[in-house]
């Protein structure tokens, strides 16, 4: 698809995201801020990254991985493969925050879903990137991520390769060994980046 028309779906796709009340955590009012975040609109890349869903700073800026974890992944990507989030489409599987940042519930991700397919459509990654458990299982249908991080997977839902990888959280990367591990994941992504 041309750079122009998936301009054009993706920025309709936005709106409809931003407008989304599906679920009772869609369209709400957070400290003055709305619930819903899109992703970072970044249509020429070939390499899409999804996270599970907004925090408190991603809500507060309207921007996915903008918080503390996705500062992590910034610097991982500097170090490892000298690049920055510019070559990545960022997006989530849920795409509003949930109250306390609890982890979405099963019938938040699946009305959320059409967006997420919408998304893929358009963009046709040459790879998916999950960060975390919960956006492993919803792209490729795949549970048991602290086995099978790192290795390249395949979602029969999108057709695209999918590179799982532990979630950036402060949690997380506080665990050498983890850390370690997504350093070493991410050298995966290199010969993707085209
Ligand atoms: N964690 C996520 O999974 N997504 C974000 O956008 C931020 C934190």
């Amino acid at each position: 698809m041309e750079n122009e028309s998936r301009s054009v779906c993706l920025s309709r796709l936005r709106k409809t995201c931003l407008a989304c009340a599906k679920c009772s955590i869609g369209g709400c009012d957070i400290d003055g801020c709305i619930s819903n975040v899109f992703s970072n609109m970044n249509m020429k890349a070939n390499v899409v990254v999804v996270g599970q869903n907004p925090g408190a700073t991603e809500i507060q800026r309207g921007l996915p991985f903008v918080g503390p974890s996705g500062l992590f992944f910034d610097n991982a990507l500097k170090q490892v493969l000298g690049v920055g989030r510019e070559l990545f489409y960022v997006t989530n599987v849920v795409k509003c925050f949930s109250p306390g940042n609890r982890s979405p519930h099963d019938q938040e991700i699946q009305n959320c879903r059409y967006i997420l397919d919408e998304e893929i459509r358009v963009l046709k990654p040459n790879l998916i990137i999950t960060l975390g458990g919960p956006s492993l299982k919803a792209i490729a249908g795949l549970s048991g991520i602290s086995k099978i991080h790192g290795q390249i997977v395949s979602s029969l839902r999108y057709s695209v390769p999918v590179l799982p990888m532990w979630h950036p959280s402060p949690l997380n990367m506080n665990s050498q060994e983890k850390r370690l591990q997504f350093f070493e994941d991410l050298l995966k992504v290199k010969s993707y980046l085209g």
